[in-house]
């Protein structure tokens, strides 16, 4: 099997866990140079220590993606270690508060809005100005089945993600002429640390995954081979979509 890769520079936020941790080791499986980001150190640090064990090149940027500048020393810190930026999916998110909207707490509604879609934004600002500078680049944004339609007691959640597919959307008739092809992919519920968190367990899960006409909920890995695909050079008529990967939930 040939490698999707040779030696181009991935950044992944969020990449200490879950979609962001299966997506950065394929990443490096393919011949990427990985930058795990996370908040979260000690997960992140393991995840790029796993890449370098089997024979990957990766290292460890700790980042808060709710702050500007945390983003932009993701960037700088990438350009200083690899000497530039090709790929970059923006990951990093929380499910955030769970209310109706008439109860939904100020304070809650902006940390969702901060993490899960002003990150894009920061991200994406530093990234593309690096990828400019090398005329091509392959960003992949993190949205949601709940980019495409409304989920009872998240309006923060589905608003941040609606919101993901709307900028993706901008960026790409900004920078596709510019040689940086810019999508958004759009899981259905995975199985990962965000939902045990979230307390979709037991006959809640139960429940839940009776709406994915496939019966399951999707694996991280299933959704990395999505991302891999789109930031490689096999996907490269593919800009300014989004792409669900959701065992059919959106086709009901
Ligand atoms: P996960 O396992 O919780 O991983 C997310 C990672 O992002 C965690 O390491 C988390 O750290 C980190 N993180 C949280 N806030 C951050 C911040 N402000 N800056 C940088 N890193 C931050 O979640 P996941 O399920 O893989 O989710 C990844 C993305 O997929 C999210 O954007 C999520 O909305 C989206 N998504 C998930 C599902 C699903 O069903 N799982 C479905 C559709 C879309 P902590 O653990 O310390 O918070």
């Amino acid at each position: 099997m040939s490698n999707l890769f040779n030696g181009e520079v991935a950044i992944i936020t969020g990449g200490g866990s879950g979609i962001g941790a299966a997506t950065a080791i394929l990443f490096a499986k393919n011949g990427a140079k990985v930058v795990v980001s996370d908040v979260d150190e000690k997960h992140g640090n393991a995840v790029a220590q796993q890449i370098k064990q089997n024979g990957g090149e990766a290292f460890f940027v700790k980042a808060d993606v709710s702050r500007p500048a945390d983003c932009e020393r993701l960037v700088s810190e990438t350009l200083h270690v690899y000497g530039g930026l090709d790929i970059a999916f923006n990951n990093a998110g929380i499910g955030g508060e769970s209310n109706p909207v008439a109860d939904m707490s100020i304070d809650g509604w902006d940390h969702i809005i901060a993490v899960n879609l002003s990150s894009v934004f920061y991200c994406m600002k530093y990234e593309i100005a690096a990828m400019l500078k090398k005329g091509k680049g392959a960003i992949v944004n993190m949205s949601s089945i709940l980019g495409a339609v409304g989920f009872a007691n998240s309006p923060g959640y589905v608003a941040a993600k609606h919101g993901v597919i709307g900028i993706t959307k901008n960026a790409a008739l900004e920078y596709s002429a510019k040689g940086i092809r810019i999508n958004a992919v759009g899981p259905a519920f995975i199985n990962t640390p965000l939902l045990t968190n979230a307390g979709i367990v037991g006959d809640v899960k139960k429940a839940l995954v009776q709406l994915h006409p496939i019966g399951r909920f999707g694996e991280a890995e299933e959704i990395a081979e999505l991302v891999v695909w789109l930031s490689s050079g096999k996907a490269s008529f593919v800009t300014g979509s989004y792409y669900p990967a959701d065992g059919a939930y959106l086709a009901q």
